[in-house]
């Protein structure tokens, strides 16, 4: 069987036409770095319910498997989440469908962060911070003109 190349990743941020600089300009804004330091913290437990009681995600991790800040933006990427396990061959490139993690949690923390356990949270918190940031967003253009 022939593998077709896979065309141009097109990135939408707020249901327009955008850029990957653009999208990671806004995730790091609502993740501020790999989402697995929310998991099971009781400082982030009122803001990301959802992210309490999940499998221990372990540290964060750079691609050589050191130990890492979570904040650390070099050592940092995004994983695509779907919107149901299982439909479209890949999620979209959109803040709807992706999540900042450190390599560790990439690549190495593979099974935590693809468990359905885990996938099913973080498609929650992923609802809850754009709401989150929406929100935000609009009290701070109150009397701005929008
Ligand atoms: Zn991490």
């Amino acid at each position: 069987m022939v593998k077709t190349p896979r065309p141009a990743a097109a990135v939408r941020l707020h249901g327009q036409p955008s850029s990957w600089v653009m999208l990671d300009a806004y995730l790091w804004r609502r993740d501020g770095g790999c989402i697995a330091r929310f998991v099971n913290n009781t400082l982030w437990a009122g803001r990301w319910p959802m992210l309490q009681g999940l499998p221990d995600p372990g540290p964060c991790r750079n691609a050589a498997g050191d130990e890492r800040s979570p904040y650390d933006r070099e050592n940092c990427t995004r994983e695509h989440v779907k919107d149901e396990p299982g439909m479209s061959a890949r999620a979209e490139n959109d803040e709807d469908h992706t999540v900042i993690v450190c390599w560790g949690h990439h690549v190495f923390g593979r099974q935590w962060c693809t468990g359905s356990l885990v996938r099913a949270a973080v498609r929650l918190y992923i609802a809850a911070a754009n709401q989150r940031l929406s929100t935000e967003r609009g009290q701070l253009s109150t009397g701005q003109g929008g």
